[in-house]
């Protein structure tokens, strides 16, 4: 289990109240059941493996609705093509998942990994994000471990969580919730890069204005 920081607040300013998100993993890590959980609370057992699905709901994360966009990309998805390249840029968060129970769905991240670097939108350095190692109820089947999943999640710098969309809900509406506190505090690092930049920007016309201006009036005395 992660701690993301609860202390945040998510501001009135934030991203127009909505947030997309892309929920992305091999097929068969339990994207679907995640996404229903999350959003009706219910486990419903089967999916069809390659459907896409976008969801749409308003929620409340720390006293404050938000207008969710959640799109559960199908087990197909093609992170290098383009059509998959244009929904990543306009997502403000991605949720990876991998099963517990599953080493190649683990080492499938690594084609994912990309979607949180290059996939960002302009004037966030990196696409805020959180991985899930999912199926944690089925302990028996385990095959990675919480360090490894800890481990990818630094590698990724976003936070790791142990879920199960079929024991239940706290931890997955916790982890998406810390996801949109995420968002926010990068909304807000991008707003404050780009002012200090337009600041920087003005500050050095006025250097080399006033230059010019003492140049020209020392040419004239
Ligand atoms: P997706 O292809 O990533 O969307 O995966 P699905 O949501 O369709 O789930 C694939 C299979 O894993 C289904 O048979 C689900 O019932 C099962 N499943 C999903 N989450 C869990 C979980 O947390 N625990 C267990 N035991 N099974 C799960
Ligand atoms: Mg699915």
């Amino acid at each position: 289990m992660a701690a993301g920081n609860r202390k945040a607040v998510v501001s009135p300013c934030n991203v127009q109240n909505e947030v997309r998100l892309v929920v992305l993993g091999q097929t068969g890590v339990g994207k679907s059941a995640i996404v229903v959980r999350y959003l009706t609370r219910r486990f419903i057992g089967d999916y069809a493996p390659n459907l896409e699905s976008v969801y749409n709901q308003s929620t409340k994360v720390d006293d404050q609705t938000v207008h969710l966009n959640i799109l559960d990309t199908p087990g197909d998805f093609d992170v290098e093509c383009q059509t998959r390249q244009e929904q990543m840029q306009k997502a403000d968060g991605a949720i990876l998942v991998f099963s517990v129970t599953d080493r190649s769905s683990f080492n499938h991240l690594n084609k994912l990994k990309t979607c949180v670097t290059r996939g960002a939108k302009k004037d966030v350095d990196k696409l805020p994000a959180i991985l899930l190692g999912n199926k944690a109820d089925l302990c028996h089947l385990r095959t990675i471990t919480v360090s490894e999943g800890a481990e990818f999640a630094k590698e990724l710098g976003c936070q790791y969580y142990e879920v199960s969309a079929s024991d239940g809900s706290v931890e997955i509406v916790d982890a998406v919730h810390d996801l949109y506190r995420e968002i926010y505090r990068a909304e807000k690092r991008a707003k404050v890069k780009k002012v200090s930049a337009r600041l920087q920007l003005r500050q050095t016309i006025k250097n080399f204005t006033d230059r010019h201006l003492y140049r020209s009036r020392t040419n004239t005395l």
